[in-house]
């Protein structure tokens, strides 16, 4: 009964909800989408003896699945679907960290997340304190801009308020003789033209400008000229999340990926 791994879990819900509907699709889908998150394979919890329903997103229903497919494993059909292949889940990123330890203290810092400022759910002290834990050297706070309303994008005036309370932060930890620092970023919405929605004298007070796309992320076509006019745009630091993919739910853009991240010669 060994063997069955998160990602093959994901795959059964996620398989499962397309022949389900309503209320029960819903709880397949979440769980497969929570088996990213989950800290431990599942197959060792029942292996130890402990409940599924420890894990985000499994009750009592979705928890007899899951034994299930655990203790008798169903035939593997070919591939993965598209849209499920490549995704490397939270437990399974522990197991190659736990292989090599040096490379978690080789990791110096995190240059996206977002606060309560956007669509985060902790204060940039929390998100310091949590880097402090971890060792970090630095982190960016890169809440949404002002363009994507959805994930409560912030304005120049929130931007500019949002500084006191990194500059705050970062006193602090001087204090405390912590190594970190907090960097004022802000992961900008860009259009297809590859254009940011915020005023630039604002951007160039920032330590890091992460660009993003987010909309008319499901197009089929070739995307390469509308990454490059996000490079060209000499506000934009980091490209964000490049191909938009979401676990069963985006299969993400495409483009020339040697010839976007080619180096600036070829995109002047
Ligand atoms: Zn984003």
């Amino acid at each position: 009964m060994a063997g069955i791994s998160n990602g093959d879990l994901a795959d059964l819900l996620a398989t499962r909800a397309e022949s389900e509907t309503g209320f029960r699709q819903k709880a397949f889908k979440r769980a497969a989408r929570g088996a990213f998150l989950w800290p431990e394979e599942a197959s060792d919890l029942l292996a130890g003896a402990r409940s599924l329903e420890e894990l985000h997103s499994v009750g009592p229903f979705i928890g007899e699945q899951l034994r299930g497919w655990i203790e008798h494993p169903p035939a593997r059909s070919a591939a993965r679907d598209s849209l499920r292949r490549d995704f490397l889940t939270l437990a399974e990123a522990r197991k190659i960290l736990a292989r090599d330890p040096t490379w978690s203290e080789r990791l110096r810092g995190d240059l996206q997340m977002h606060t309560s400022w956007s669509d985060g759910s902790g204060a940039v002290a929390d998100m310091a304190e949590a880097a402090d834990l971890r060792g970090y050297e630095y982190i960016a706070i890169t809440d949404h801009s002002k363009g994507l309303k959805i994930a409560g994008g912030i304005d120049e005036s929130e931007l500019l308020e949002q500084g006191v309370e990194i500059a705050a932060t970062n006193a602090r930890l001087r204090t405390a003789d912590s190594k970190l620092t907090v960097l004022r970023s802000i992961e900008m919405n860009l259009n297809r033209r590859g254009e940011g929605d915020m005023d630039v004298a604002e951007l160039a007070k920032l330590d890091l400008v992460l660009g993003s796309f987010h909309s008319a992320l499901r197009l089929k076509e070739d995307q390469t000229e509308r990454y490059i006019a996000a490079l060209r745009n000499r506000d934009v630091h980091v490209l964000g999340h490049p191909r938009g993919r979401v676990y069963n739910y985006r299969a993400g853009l495409s483009a020339d990926w040697p010839r976007v991240f080619g180096g600036s010669s070829k995109v002047e």
